[in-house]
Parts: C-alpha cells; sequence; structure tokens
C-alpha cells in the first residue's frame, strides 16, 4: 500500500517524513474507515514555517476583509453542496448518527456564512481624540500564526467555529483535529482550496496531540492557540504557550447544571433533561450532566427520566431507528464505566444504565444511558466531567439553593433553568455562572451569539463578534495633523544653533 499523503502543508498534499500511519476505525463497529499519514515534530515544523511566511507575505492577511469574506460564503456554499460526503464522513469516524452530522454540517455552512458576512465589514472605528487637530483611529488586524487544536465530538464544527474566523480576520493556520477524527479536517482543506484560500495560509497536520499538536502551543513562530478540549490538556498548554506568551484561547470541558423547578412544564423538562444528557451519548461539552430538581418534585420527575432513558435506541449511524451512538473509543468506554462503578461505590443510587449493550451492539462502543440517583456535592460524578451518556440528580430546597448547587463547579460552560415563572427564570438565570444559560430550553446555540467558558471551563469565546475579535489585534494609529515642538524638554541646544547661525 502506498503511503497516505493526507497532511496539507504550503498547498501540497504529503505524507509524514517518518512515512508513519494511523487507522481510523468506527466506533460504531470497529470497521476499517481510512488510514491516515501521523505527522512527527517535522511535519509539523514544516506546516508551521509555511503558515509563518503565508502571513509575513502572502496574499491572504493583504486581500482586503470583502475578498476574504466571499472566500468564506463560498465555503458555506460548497459545504452545502456536498453536505452529504462531509455528513458521512464525519459519522465514519464518530459512529454519529447521520442525521445529526448532517445538522452539524448545516451548522457548520452558518459559521461560514456568519462569518463570511460580518467580516466583510471591517473598517475599523473612529475615535473621538477630543482635539482638532488629532486624528485617532483602532484598525483591526490579524494575529499571525494560528494553531487550532480540536476534538472529535464534533470534529468539523469546533474545527469551523476556529477556522472561520480566523480566516475572516485575514490570518494563516495550522489545524490539528483530534488524531480519532480526521477526515471531514482533511476534505474541509481541499474545500477552502477550492474556494480560493492561497497554498500555505491553511495547513492540516493529523497525528498524537503531544507530539503533532504540542508545538502549536511551543513554536515560537505560532502567535496564538486556540484549543478546545479537555481541562489536563488545556492546562499543558495554556503553560507551555506562556513561554513565548502566545495569545490564547481555551474552550474546556464543562458540568453543566440542568436546573428544574416544580412548576416547569413536566413534560418538556422530562424531555429535554433527556436531551441534555443523553444527545451524542453525552459526548457533548454542555451536556446536562447535573440534573438539579426541585425536592417536592423528584420522584415524579426522576421516574419518568429514567422510563424514557431505558427507552433509548442505541445504533450505529445508518441505522434510521437508532437514537444515538456508540462512544468514540474502547479507552473511552472504559473511562466512563469506571467512572459510573465509582459513583455507585461512593453512594449514589444506579437508577438505569451503567453497562455496555449487548446483543448486535457488542462489536461498538456502546454504553446504556444512566442515571444515578441520590447524588451529593463533592461526589467524583459530581464534580468530574465524564463525557458519557451519565447524568446525576440532585435535590434543592428553594431558589437560593438551586443557585448555589448549579454554581458549585470549578466549571461554568452552559447551564439550563426551567420554570413558568419569568422573574424567577431570569433571577436565576443572572445568578449561574455560565458562559450560556437556557431557559426552557437546552443546547441550541447560535452562531452570532457568543460560546465560552467561567471558571475553567476556558477563557476567550468562539462565535459571535467576540468570536472574531479573539483573532484581530486592535491598534491604535494616531496622527497630529498640525505637528509642532512638544515643549516637554527645554531645548538648550537653541541658543548654540541661534549662535551659530
Ligand atoms: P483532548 O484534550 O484529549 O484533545 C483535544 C485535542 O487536543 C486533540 O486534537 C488532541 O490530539 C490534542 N492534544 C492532546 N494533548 C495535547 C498537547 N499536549 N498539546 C497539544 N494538543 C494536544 O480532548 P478530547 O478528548 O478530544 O475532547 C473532549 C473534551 O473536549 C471534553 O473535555 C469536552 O468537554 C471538551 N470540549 C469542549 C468544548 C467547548 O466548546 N468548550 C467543545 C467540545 C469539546
Amino acid at each position: 500500500m502506498t503511503d497516505p499523503a493526507t497532511l496539507y502543508v504550503d498547498g501540497q498534499w504529503l505524507p509524514a517524513e517518518s512515512g508513519e500511519t494511523r487507522e481510523i476505525r468506527c466506533p460504531a463497529d470497529g470497521s476499517h474507515v481510512t488510514t491516515v499519514s501521523e505527522a512527527g515534530r517535522g511535519d509539523v515544523e514544516k506546516a508551521i514555517t509555511a503558515a509563518r511566511r503565508a502571513f509575513d507575505s502572502g496574499t491572504w492577511p493583504r486581500t482586503v476583509a470583502r475578498d476574504r469574506a466571499r472566500v468564506l460564503r463560498a465555503v458555506a456554499d460548497g459545504l452545502r453542496e456536498r453536505k452529504e460526503e462531509f455528513a458521512r464522513a464525519e459519522s465514519f469516524d464518530t459512529g454519529k448518527r447521520l442525521v445529526e452530522s448532517r445538522i452539524d454540517m448545516d451548522d457548520i455552512a452558518a459559521c461560514f456564512e456568519y462569518f463570511g458576512t460580518t467580516a466583510a465589514h471591517d473598517a475599523g472605528r473612529l475615535v473621538d481624540a477630543d482635539d482638532p487637530n488629532v486624528l485617532s483611529r483602532i484598525q483591526y488586524e490579524p494575529v499571525g500564526v494560528c494553531g487550532l487544536i480540536s476534538p472529535w465530538n464534533y470534529p468539523l464544527l469546533q474545527a469551523a467555529w476556529k477556522v472561520a474566523p480566523c480566516l475572516a480576520a485575514g490570518n494563516t493556520f495550522v489545524l490539528k483535529p483530534s488524531e480519532l477524527t480526521p477526515s471531514t479536517a482533511i476534505l474541509l482543506m481541499d474545500l477552502l482550496t477550492e474556494c480560493g484560500v492561497p497554498a500555505g495560509a491553511a495547513n492540516l497536520v493529523l497525528g498524537a496531540g503531544a507530539v503533532a499538536g504540542a508545538p502549536l502551543s511551543e513554536h515560537p513562530d505560532v502567535d496564538m492557540v486556540s484549543f478546545t478540549g479537555g481541562l489536563v490538556t488545556g492546562r499543558t498548554i495554556a503553560a507551555s504557550a506562556a513561554a513565548t506568551v502566545k495569545k490564547v484561547a481555551l474552550e474546556l470541558g464543562g458540568k453543566n447544571a440542568n436546573v428544574v423547578f416544580a412548576d416547569a412544564l413536566f413534560d418538556a423538562a422530562v424531555d429535554n433533561a433527556l436531551n441534555a444528557a443523553f444527545v451524542h451519548s453525552g459526548q457533548v461539552c454542555s451536556a446536562g450532566a447535573r440534573l438539579i430538581v426541585e425536592e417536592s418534585i423528584h420522584d415524579e420527575f426522576v421516574d419518568a427520566l429514567v422510563a424514557r432513558a431505558r427507552d433509548i435506541r442505541l445504533g450505529g449511524p445508518f441505522d434510521d431507528d437508532a437514537e444515538t451512538g456508540p462512544l468514540i473509543s474502547a479507552a473511552h468506554r472504559d473511562k466512563v464505566t469506571e467512572y459510573v462503578r465509582k459513583g455507585v461505590e461512593e453512594g449514589a443510587t444506579l437508577r438505569c444504565g451503567g453497562e455496555w449493550a449487548g446483543g448486535e451492539l457488542e462489536q461498538g462502543f456502546y454504553y446504556l444511558p444512566t442515571v444515578l440517583d441520590d447524588v451529593r456535592q463533592g461526589m467524583s460524578v459530581v464534580v468530574d466531567e465524564g463525557f458519557g451518556p451519565v447524568v446525576t440528580v440532585e435535590t434543592f430546597t428553594d431558589e437560593d439553593d438551586a443557585v448555589r448547587i448549579a454554581n458549585d463547579t470549578r466549571y461554568g460552560l452552559a447551564g439550563a433553568v426551567w420554570t413558568q415563572d419569568a422573574g424567577k427564570a431570569q433571577r436565576v438565570a443572572n445568578r449561574m455562572r455560565a458562559g450560556t444559560v437556557w431557559i426552557n430550553d437546552f443546547h441550541p446555540y447560535l452562531p452570532q451569539a457568543e460560546w465560552g467558558g467561567f471558571g475553567e471551563s476556558g477563557f476567550g469565546r468562539e462565535l459571535g463578534p467576540t468570536g472574531l475579535d479573539e483573532y484581530r489585534e486592535a491598534k491604535h494609529v494616531y496622527q497630529n495633523i498640525d505637528p509642532g515642538v512638544s515643549g516637554w524638554f527645554t531645548d538648550r541646544t537653541a541658543s548654540t544653533r541661534d549662535g551659530e547661525n
């Protein structure tokens, strides 16, 4: 077999220098998907050099914003035209249902469309200098070479949240997607090139984080690193980026509270508690993994939730009856298994799930939707992100108690409140320490609204106007239109000069 050439560097598809490869298998049944190049540090170095050159002397940063925006809108159109091809590739890599991958592709196209629209208007800002002889303006410039590192749960979506604003602002980049899910990033590179992104502006390296990702946070020629992934990796990246004082954006995990008051619409709240916890088998950074329900409705609510959780149909990407899919890998399923075991050992009541799916699903990495009741603050299943189909249940007595429990986490990515009392909904939303709060809903997001975390869920924002600002430097240009001597220092040479004359 010839070496795959799946590293995209300076407009060329290259194999790894070492010839090393990695096989990608579908988590739904273990079947072979593809074989890709496994980059070493030398390959990443080449990609960084290409991105540096493209930034320092290439055309992209000097292309006017309106033209860059046009390219991004063409990418959005291309994604819509090739949606099925991209969605299938995403489903093979992740095991996620094809219907979900199609929704992801629509969202990705919307993201390129959004930044392709907002970035077209980039005139900066005039500043009122309070001085008739001063012209002062703010202009926005790209940060430079960006290292973009993304996870496996929404592979192309998470990459697109970085690639679209990064290009919109005129930067060049090296993208390092998760080693488990490279296929759609490979497709994206060709699409970017077809749509007019010049050679060297968009580069792709594939491989293990510690080898192919780490140089992006360490290398002096990288100006910014934007990372989405786990807390521990985020800490490592921020620490190594500090040595060269890179700009850093971190989108990390969550342990998101779903607060349900007794006056909530019961069926809607149960149904959405299910969505919150079990969509994509809980492999969602904003999953509602902590259900916090008012004491008076606990029994009725949890009984209804458990009944529905038991009923969820698991299956592979192309199983029309499936409602959710497998976990990403055997290793991740082992982690979730241990996480639930420890929770039960610490005193949680296992109401349903807590085991692997059997029968025809044994070939894949399926884990049954799991409800852990009677948990308390401080237990590991309440504190740590599980990133699997596991929801814990706690109770509260009043508004203050609900807010206290919801905020009792190191994370702060997202959360929800369910109540028909509009005032209470707003009060609780205002007090929740999270980057997104849903009222009577769970999970929706908008490309035009900022996304990101409080606390150890990270810093920086993706999407929305701030999502573009992350990739820009604001430069103040100050012009004195009537220059003269400032008079700050006494000019003692003046008399000498006068004497000479
Ligand atoms: P991860 O941290 O293991 O890996 C994420 C990426 O970082 C991968 O590309 C990986 O190869 C790379 N990486 C690993 N070690 C590295 C290193 N030392 N230097 C540079 N890169 C390195 O995370 P994951 O398991 O792929 O994803 C799951 C995590 O992502 C969860 O914690 C989840 O909450 C989080 N996540 C957050 C958001 C958000 O918007 N906040 C969105 C999706 C996922």
